[in-house]
């Protein structure tokens, strides 16, 4: 077996250690080229103990310093800033893309220009810049793989992968499932006054604070349809959406025929990360194998428009298409922060995505730097609608 070099944007965060987790497994299919982390520079020393890679990436000169202190004299090229995070994507043959929000676009989309292999955990990079991000991915003959287990579970429901331009394939809709997160049966009069710690204390899976306050949105979901209109290139109409509290079912794809697909499994992480690592092979994870008969039933239901607004915002934004996708992901992404800095409410999330897709609308970006200020711009725009819902 080949063994192949790898990096991971945003080791530290909840896909990065998934991912380490998994590496450790199989450390003779892959030889770790370099981590990134942001905040968490203790932890970022420890696994550049444990996993030795070659190089280390934090954002500022102050955080460098903080990282040579802790790891003494191990051998480590330690660099900061975003010019080194595109450096490190460009130079393994694997990417993992597990930095949150919009500050992962630039370093998965050098990957991508790279040619790399990139598993896609940051969702939002499409969110913002779908058609950029994918015509990246074929002019320069990346690999894009999904992680979000949802994509990654249509990915392995799909004859062809990620290619669903052959009719002869008769696929007729994909089905997203949704946990319904946190908030699914909690009374409308009470969402006014959730926490943040109540909006991140997600029923399954354990992620970071972003999606999990996405999840309690369903703006998370709203970010999932647009992440799989660009990876599977089906239109809006053809992507639906059902609540699936237990998240067993990580997806469906139904077929012309009336037959219907699922990926099930426990849900972990490790088993999409794991997926796309070896893929078109499968390696072990550590999760628990699923045991049906003890969990006996499944449960659908249809989801609440009126209850997830997000989710709403989401298809329109997608409807409305241009630049709206990477206004929406903006203002979500400054109306969180302040939520889980306690300077709004929870209702005023979508309230404040709403405010700014109705005050701006840019056209669609040409290129890169045309996308990172419409990002800028939808930003300020958002800072204004939150000072008149606050
Ligand atoms: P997290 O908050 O746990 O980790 C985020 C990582 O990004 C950390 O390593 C952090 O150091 C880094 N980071 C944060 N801000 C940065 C910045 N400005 N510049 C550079 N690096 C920065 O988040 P997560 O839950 O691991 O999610 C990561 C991505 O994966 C998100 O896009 C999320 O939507 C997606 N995702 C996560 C899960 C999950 O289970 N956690 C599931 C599906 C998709
Ligand atoms: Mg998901």
């Amino acid at each position: 077996m080949t063994t192949q070099s790898i990096t991971i944007l945003g080791a530290t965060g909840s896909i990065g250690t998934s991912t380490l987790d998994v590496l450790g497994r199989h450390p003779e299919r892959f030889r770790i080229h370099a981590l990134s982390g942001h905040r968490r520079i203790e932890l970022l020393a420890e696994q550049c103990v444990a996993f030795r890679p070659a190089r280390a990436v934090v954002p500022d000169a102050p955080a460098a310093i903080r990282l040579r202190q802790l790891v003494g004299d191990l051998a480590l090229d330690i660099s900061h800033g975003r010019a080194a995070l595109c450096e490190i994507a460009r130079e393994a043959e694997v990417v993992m893309a597990g930095i949150v929000g919009a500050a992962g676009l630039e370093s998965a989309l050098a990957a991508a220009c790279a040619g790399r292999k990139v598993l896609l955990a940051n969702k939002e990079a499409l969110v913002m810049g779908g058609a950029l991000f994918m015509d990246a991915v074929v002019h320069h003959g990346a690999t894009l793989l999904p992680i979000d287990s949802e994509h990654n579970a249509i990915f392995q429901c799909l004859p062809r992968g990620r290619d669903t331009s052959d009719p002869r394939d008769g696929i007729a809709r994909i089905i997203l499932t949704a946990s319904g997160g946190p908030f699914r049966t909690t009374p409308l009069e009470d969402l006014r006054n959730v926490t943040p710690d109540q909006a991140c204390a997600h029923p399954n899976w354990v992620m970071g604070r972003k999606i999990s306050v996405d999840s309690a949105t369903m703006m998370n979901k709203g970010l999932e349809v647009i992440e799989a209109r660009w990876l599977f290139d089906q239109p809006a109409g053809n992507i639906d959406v059902l609540i699936h509290p237990q998240s067993v079912i990580h997806s469906l794809v139904a077929y012309v025929d009336g037959s219907v697909i699922a990926e099930l499994g426990n849900p972990d992480m490790r088993t999409p990360i794991a997926h796309a690592l070896a893929y078109p092979e499968r390696i072990t994870t550590g999760v628990a194998p699923l045991d049906l008969a003890r969990i006996a039933s499944l449960h659908f239901e249809e989801p609440d428009f009126e209850r997830f607004p997000c989710l709403k915002l989401a298809y329109a934004a997608l409807a409305a298409g241009a630049a709206a996708p990477a206004v929406l992901n903006a203002a979500n992404e400054i109306a969180v922060e302040a939520f889980l800095a306690g300077s709004i409410g929870f209702l005023d999330i979508a309230r404040v995505v709403e405010a700014t897709l109705e005050s701006y609308s840019p056209s669609a970006p040409e290129d890169l730097a045309a996308l990172i200020e419409i990002d800028t711009r939808a930003r300020e725009f958002a800072a204004r609608a939150m000072e008149k819902v606050a």
